[in-house]
């Protein structure tokens, strides 16, 4: 379609030619439909928890009928989760919105990445409790980087929590912060379900999932790992992710020399 590529005019030029004059307007097409299509995501993600909570409340409303405290307890749990889903999505949607809207440059201020994994370890544990998994850190304690805290904590306990999410039961998961040819290297490597080749490329677009409904059930908003992408973005790095259906996978990232502090023994 050649008016969603080129926008173009003909004027006369002189008496017998005509002028062409056209503009490539690809990336303005592009830009336009991204943005159509993130708020046809948005709209769809609110709309389905609220479909559930509505129809719950048009149910009690509507009829006055005791219902037995086995279900009402079932209903009630439902309506939460729900109402939680749509809470986490509007947060990761202000976190996301709030990194992209910064022009904020890192190399600023150290943050203690292993105080920071130690406060992200004891939540996991929290979550961790129901699920009973392997998790395990082996954080360099003397490695630090310079950075954006806020931004660090999401991409740090986005990959940690995801690897809770998609690991089974009994599973083992482990958390890497170490030196790796001087530059600081975090990593998160589960034994859980995996991921095909063919998503590996696309898992850091909005909204994308391997598995709607399975990540919807764990409460993903389907926005943590492109909030990962945009804070290692804003710290000159890229996220790598290997991983094999039914073998597990591996997230990882590295800083590079200028930004990795290593404490001396002194000061540690
Ligand atoms: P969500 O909120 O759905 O978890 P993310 O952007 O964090 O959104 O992840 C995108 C998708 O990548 C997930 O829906 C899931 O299918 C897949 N994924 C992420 N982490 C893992 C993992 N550790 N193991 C298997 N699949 C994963």
């Amino acid at each position: 379609n050649i008016e969603k590529i080129l926008e173009y005019r003909i004027m006369p030029y002189g008496d017998k030619h005509l002028l062409l004059v056209a503009r490539d307007v690809t990336r303005v097409t592009q830009l336009e439909e991204m943005r159509k299509d993130f708020v046809a995501n948005v709209s769809h993600e609110l709309r389905t928890p609220l479909t559930v909570l509505n129809g719950y409340l048009e149910m009690f409303n509507a009829d006055e009928a005791d219902y037995p405290k086995a279900f009402m307890h079932k209903a009630f749990a439902e309506m939460t989760a729900q109402s939680r889903r749509m809470q986490n999505l509007i947060e990761q949607l202000l976190i996301l919105s709030r990194i992209e809207a910064s022009a904020e440059r890192v190399y600023e201020k150290i943050v203690d990445v292993p105080q920071m994994l130690s406060a992200i370890d004891s939540e996991a544990a929290a979550l961790n409790r129901e699920k009973s998994h392997g998790i395990r850190f082996q954080v360099d304690k003397n490695l630090q980087v310079f950075g954006i805290e806020t931004e660090l904590r999401s991409a740090f306990s986005n990959l940690i929590f995801n690897a809770i999410h998609y690991t089974p039961a009994k599973g083992n998961i482990l958390v890497g912060w170490h030196l790796v040819d001087k530059r600081a290297e975090f990593f998160v490597q589960d034994d859980g379900e995996g991921i095909a080749e063919k998503h590996l490329a696309r898992l850091t677009e909005r909204f994308y999932r391997v598995d709607k409904a399975r990540s919807r059930k764990t409460g993903g908003s389907g926005l943590g790992l492109a909030i990962v992408k945009h804070v290692l973005t804003h710290h000159n790095s890229k996220l790598e992710i290997a991983s094999e259906v039914g073998k597990g996978s591996r997230f990882s990232f590295r800083f590079s020399n200028e930004l990795t502090v290593v404490k001396s023994d002194a000061t540690a």
